[in-house]
């Protein structure tokens, strides 16, 4: 007889990302199910990607008495002393239009060239344990971003990014990736390799 699976409740209603959560999750602890979260949500009033991912993560754990699981993510460029950072999902307005955010910062950013285009996708993950721990680990996937927008998968700043490490010749932004090929590398995936070794404890 098998175990039934483990639940962690993953608090975000962003549906991209719990598809990604799943895959990564799946491929590296097929014990644990990751279940999505219809509770009451917070206000993230947070300023950094740690302190957003535990009011998340807390409210989570409150309302389910499960583990709680939450991610906050987002974009920091160089040339902008890390912003949109934690400010990523409404850089263009709180209609948090993810096609505004793009053009607004490709905008700002039309005047500066190579090598000084240098961003990093951000992901932090907070694990909150009802009336137990809390951890916090971070996933940084560098790259740089393009003049203009490439590609129509994944969300958000995904047709502006080129990761890091490609061949020079045959460069991508993460827009023209496949999903396999961007969980695999990821932020988020980064970030959840360094939350596997917490999870043995659960
Ligand atoms: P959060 O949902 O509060 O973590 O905000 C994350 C925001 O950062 C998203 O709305 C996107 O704008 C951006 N972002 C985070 N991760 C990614 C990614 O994997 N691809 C593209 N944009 C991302």
């Amino acid at each position: 007889m098998t175990a039934a699976p483990r639940q962690i409740v993953l608090a975000t209603h962003n549906r991209h990302k719990v598809e990604e959560f799943q895959a990564i999750v799946a491929a590296t602890r097929p014990d644990l199910q990751v279940i999505g979260y219809d509770g009451p949500e917070p206000v993230e009033d947070g300023v950094t990607f740690a302190q957003n991912a535990l009011i998340k993560a807390r409210a989570a754990a409150a309302h389910t008495g499960l583990p709680a699981l939450a991610d906050d993510s987002g974009i920091c460029v160089d040339a902008l002393g890390g912003a949109p950072g934690a400010f990523s999902a409404y850089w263009a307005g709180h209609a948090k239009d993810a096609a505004a955010n793009l053009s607004l910062l490709l905008d700002q950013l039309s005047d500066i060239r190579d090598p000084h285009r240098a961003a990093q996708f951000v992901s932090t993950i907070a694990l909150v344990v009802p009336e137990g721990s809390e951890h916090v680990v971070e996933g940084v996937w560098p790259g740089r971003l393009a003049v203009e927008a490439c590609g129509a998968g994944g969300f958000g700043y995904d047709p502006i990014f080129i990761p890091d490490g490609q061949d020079p010749a045959a460069e991508r932004t993460v827009g023209e990736w496949t999903a396999d090929e961007k969980n695999a590398a990821s932020h988020r995936s980064r970030a959840f390799r360094a939350l596997v070794p917490l999870l043995e404890n659960l």
